[in-house]
């Protein structure tokens, strides 16, 4: 028998101070907290090309009972921004991997011009700093990305593809056949005619880099339960799930 379905709140694409863009004072710690406070019950943490704060932050997400996705969004060779969202954290480490892999080795953050790349533990200390240029292009072509995010079982969403930067409209123009995005991500005001024409479901998420940003754009999904499976049902549109944007 089915379970019963309700709308579940969810920010799916917040940096950490992990992210040289974002500012310092996103700690996991304080993210959590200010997403429980937003009444959020989903929310990602997607920071530039890597994953290295989500161990901190699915510890706090147990303590508090939020459901955080294991997340990262990854720049392609054509620098379109995608967002990669993963069930097991092993996944999302098996990407970081293959990601560090095609970062250009040479390049090194710049804290001064860029900020600084911050590995923090649960308890905000400071664990130490990314010394790579993390935001940059991968080598990984669009296509191929996409295909190595669901090799992982994870799901890729178009990031801000409404954005005049780093989207695939931006970057592309258009959706290449060949790349089979399970979402595009739009981040304010109305819903694009290239998305409505692409039959895909449409989702919103903050792409919050400071905490009062958290949650301020959002998407409900009508669920069974707060987990990975459930929206990726969600975004087929399985036995009534589905994915709201307001
Ligand atoms: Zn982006
Ligand atoms: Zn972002």
């Amino acid at each position: 028998m089915p379970r019963a379905k309700r709308f579940f709140t969810a920010d799916l694409h917040i940096h950490s101070c992990l992210s040289a863009c974002a500012e310092l004072d996103m700690t996991p710690k304080r993210i959590i907290r200010r997403a429980l406070a937003e009444g959020l019950d989903i929310i990602a943490i997607a920071d530039h090309n890597s994953c290295e704060n989500l161990e901190a932050a699915l510890g706090l997400a147990r303590e508090t009972g939020i459901s955080l996705l294991p997340a990262m969004e990854i720049a392609s060779a054509e620098e379109v921004h995608v967002l990669a969202l993963f069930d097991d954290p092993q996944a999302a480490f098996g990407m970081q991997e293959k990601v560090y892999a095609s970062l250009p080795a040479d390049l090194e953050n710049d804290p001064a011009f860029w900020g600084e790349q911050v590995v923090v533990g649960e308890d905000d200390l400071v664990l130490g700093f990314n010394p790579r240029l993390l935001a940059g292009a991968t080598g990984m072509p669009l296509e191929g990305l996409v295909s190595a995010i669901h090799d992982l079982g994870g799901l890729a969403i178009a990031s801000h593809v409404d954005r005049e930067a780093f989207s695939v409209i931006s970057q592309l123009g258009f959706i290449p056949d060949g790349v089979r995005f399970d979402a595009l991500e739009v981040s304010r005001g109305r819903v694009p005619s290239c998305v409505e024409a692409s039959g895909l479901p449409a989702v919103r998420s903050s792409d919050a880099h400071r905490l009062e940003s958290v949650g301020k754009q959002r998407t409900r999904f009508l669920l069974e339960g707060a987990s990975f499976s459930e929206i990726a049902l969600a975004l087929k549109s399985e036995d009534g799930r589905k994915a709201v944007i307001d």
